[in-house]
């Protein structure tokens, strides 16, 4: 609603500032006579913080508001709240400033992190194909290039070596060719698929750093393993 005259309240602000510093300087002069003795600092300190809901009958606040000595007190204690209340508003600005910094810096880290944790749980599906591996049996295993599989789980399908019989066998990661230091392992039958035989496994592999290994098949009935160089990514 548009006031009907608009002029008024900030006329009347002024007049009110007008009387007050009258007064002051009335007080300050030492033209009035206050009543009663001075309160003491907790009670001004106090009235500097309630100053919205003071008891006006209260003698002594007719004291305080003609003594020469409590009112630039009281003028100091109000002001004096004052700087701490905007400091503190600062510290608080300041203080979300930083969170929403760290938040907005942070939590889509956070997310992908937890996205590629997710994600890394699922198994990624991989062939190796080692059906002319079997002519290699009798070369070293570094002159062979090297499997590749990533550091995830992984589901992994063999072809196995041409001539390979079916059965049970032993597929690990291991970290040399003794085949002591395993450090993920897996046994699986063997299926026929037309003329081949393959084995599908389960592999964790997300502990593994990258680095240079071997990937062993291990036919249960021979227990001969075969190594063949790996590459974990
Ligand atoms: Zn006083």
């Amino acid at each position: 609603m548009k006031k009907l005259f608009p002029w008024t309240s900030s006329a009347e602000g002024r007049l009110e500032a007008w009387l007050a510093k009258q007064h002051e300087a009335r007080v300050y002069s030492g033209e009035t006579t206050p009543v009663g003795s001075c309160p003491d600092d907790s009670f001004l300190r106090e009235l500097a913080r309630k100053s919205k809901s003071i008891d006006l009958l209260d003698q002594r606040i007719d004291h305080v508001a003609n003594c020469a000595k409590c009112l630039p007190r009281l003028t100091l204690f109000r002001t004096e709240l004052r700087t701490q209340q905007r400091r503190w508003q600062l510290a608080l600005a300041g203080a979300a400033c930083v969170i929403l910094i760290a938040a907005l810096l942070f939590v889509p880290q956070w997310s992908q992190r937890r996205h590629e944790n997710a994600s890394s749980n699922v198994a990624v599906s991989k062939t190796v194909d080692l059906w002319n591996a079997g002519t290699y049996r009798g070369q070293q295993p570094a002159a062979r290039k090297a499997l590749v599989l990533p550091a995830r789980k992984v589901r992994l399908t063999i072809i196995l070596p041409e001539f390979s019989q079916s059965g049970r066998y032993l597929v690990a990661v291991t970290r040399d060719q003794a085949g002591t230091d395993i450090l993920s392992e897996a046994m699986a039958n063997s299926i026929p698929r037309g003329n081949q035989q393959t084995i599908s496994v389960l592999l964790d592999l997300r502990t593994i750093k990258a680095g240079k290994y071997f990937l062993s098949t291990t036919y249960e009935k021979a227990q001969a393993a075969y190594y063949y160089p790996l590459r974990i990514k």
